[in-house]
């Protein structure tokens, strides 16, 4: 007799739900996506999608910027109202001037990102088609079986008035930007980022409010695009959990292109006032623009949809809680992605949701490894990480030699006119493995795959060392990196010690 088809619902069709369901499909599954707002969920149509299309543009500006330093003349760009083009070594046409804002035709850029953005999300749904997955589009929350307790199943989600019974469920419902009681979103002039691209002009004066990954990252679009930038930073600098070499280069770099960064500065509210926006603080000075965009943070998406009565035991901060496999509390209840808050990236809640299959459907699965994703931080120029940080070398967590090398003395920088950036890797003294490493350049995240492929794979410095890189290129910085690292005198251990 074959073995019965195990059902799958997933209430989510983001990354989380949406890699999930391809997994779950492949081995066999009847599978069902049940989604509310679109396919590809907010990564594709709200949130890592659009802000990345925006950021391409952003980075061209960059580039046009940077031009009169190579020898390029941009008609207008002349300093008339321009802030100056100047060949200094680089740097470009910053700060912008209000003319600058006419290079951008604003409703074609937003345009182009939301239709990229439903091109991105029809392209999900094609592919879940392909492969036999059924989507729903609704609403969807667990509920009590009603259907008899014979048929298969154990349990059932309702969306609408329909009731789908399933063996296994995943919860992939995401994330919402959290709300300031005191700064309240009107679309218009107080903005989430879900709501930029409805605008029909650029912010002439943007406040960005948080400094964290996101609000760094629009912060830096808006001011390349020729908006004025005042980034609100709660913290003493800017990403506060990043690298703090990194962090620095990218707030130096904001600040010599003309934005405000107030440091140490809480925003306490925000309202409109006149055309434009006023920004109260903690201590009483307020700060005005013609926009805020608030990036204060996401809060898990899990309201309503019936995880008490399923028994989904939800962590002091509101996330669901789970374990390395994706399980929740409730037996065959799994949860993957934002609405866990393990790790908020569309490549997390991928991997959480193929695990959760592997291990619902019965694969060998080996458990999430945070220590090994590579992330980045979009901003210009770009910050990509990963493995071991700085942190957990200084508070004696891992021990791990480091070398860091500004890209300034890189032949290919140089010849591309840039100086902000450099390599950082860091090795086991013992065993010279590869433990990690930060980029921060133009497109690091393209270079940081080579240190990524290192940790993973447990690379040494010398084999890293030992790796032709093309002259010139940026990724020649990695190799001589490896190389400063080689002590011929170390006695090595073998490989696949564990990392120290
Ligand atoms: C501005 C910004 C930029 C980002 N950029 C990057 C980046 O460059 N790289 C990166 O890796 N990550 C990035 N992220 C993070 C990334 O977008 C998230 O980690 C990712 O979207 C999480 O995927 P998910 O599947 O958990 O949820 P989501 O993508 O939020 O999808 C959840 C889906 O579930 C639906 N849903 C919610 N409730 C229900 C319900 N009850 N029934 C049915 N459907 C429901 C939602 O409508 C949505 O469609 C960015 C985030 C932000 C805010």
């Amino acid at each position: 007799m074959s073995k019965p088809q195990t059902s799958v619902v997933i209430l989510g069709g983001g990354p989380g739900g949406y890699e999930a369901a391809l997994v779950a499909a492949q081995l066999g599954a009847r599978v069902t996506v049940v989604d509310s707002d679109g396919l590809g969920g907010a990564c594709v149509l709200t949130d890592c999608v659009p802000s990345k299309t925006l950021i391409a543009t952003s980075e061209t500006m960059v580039l046009l910027r940077g031009s009169a330093s190579l020898g390029i003349e941009i008609p207008g760009a002349d300093g008339a109202g321009n802030g100056g083009a100047r060949a200094d070594g680089g740097a470009g046409i910053w700060p912008g001037g209000p003319g600058e804002r006419d290079w951008i035709d604003a409703p074609r850029l937003y345009r182009r990102v939301k239709d990229l953005a439903q091109a991105q999300s029809a392209d999900v749904g094609a592919r879940l088609a392909a492969e036999g997955v059924e989507v729903v589009m609704g609403r969807g929350r667990l509920t009590r079986r009603t259907r008899p307790a014979r048929l298969a199943g154990a349990h059932a989600v309702v969306v609408g008035d329909r009731e789908i019974v399933a063996d296994v469920v995943l919860i992939a419902t995401g994330g919402l930007p959290r709300i300031m009681a005191s700064a309240k979103p009107d679309g218009k002039r107080i903005l989430t980022w879900r709501q930029l691209y409805d605008l029909d002009e650029l912010p002439a004066e943007l406040i960005v409010v948080g400094s964290g990954v996101t609000g760094a990252e629009f912060a830096s679009a808006y001011q390349a695009l020729g908006s004025q930038v005042t980034l609100v930073s709660s913290r003493e600098r800017v990403l506060p959990q990043e690298d703090a070499d990194a962090a620095m280069v990218v707030e130096d770099v904001f600040k010599r292109r003309g934005m405000t960064v107030l440091s140490r500065s809480r925003a306490a509210a925000v309202r409109r006032e006149g055309g434009g926006v006023l920004v109260t603080l903690t201590d009483g000075r307020a700060v005005r623009g013609t926009h805020c965009l608030l990036t204060v943070g996401v809060v898990p998406a899990v309201g309503g949809i019936g995880l008490a009565r399923a028994g989904v035991t939800l962590n002091d901060r509101g996330f669901i809680e789970v374990d390395r496999v994706s399980r929740t509390s409730a037996p065959g209840v799994y949860a993957a992605g934002d609405c866990t808050g393990v790790q908020m990236l569309a490549s997390v809640a991928a991997m959480q949701g193929r695990i959760a299959m592997w291990h619902a459907l019965g694969e060998a699965v080996q458990p999430l490894r945070l220590d090994h994703v590579a992330a980045t931080i979009f901003t210009e120029p770009e910050i990509a990480t990963v493995g071991v940080d700085e942190t957990m070398i200084e508070s004696g967590q891992v021990k791990a030699e480091a070398v860091m090398l500004p890209l300034a003395t890189n032949p290919r920088a140089k010849m591309q006119g840039f100086r902000d950036g450099f390599v950082k890797l860091f090795a086991s003294p013992r065993s010279g493995r590869i433990l990690g490493g930060v980029v921060v350049a133009p497109r690091a995240s393209e270079l940081i795959l080579a240190v990524s492929i290192a940790v993973e794979q447990l690379l040494t410095v010398d084999q890293l060392a030992h790796t032709f890189s093309v002259y010139p290129s940026l990724s020649g910085s990695l190799t001589e990196a490896a190389r400063r690292l080689m002590m011929p005198a170390r006695p090595r251990a073998p490989f696949g010690e564990p990392a120290q």
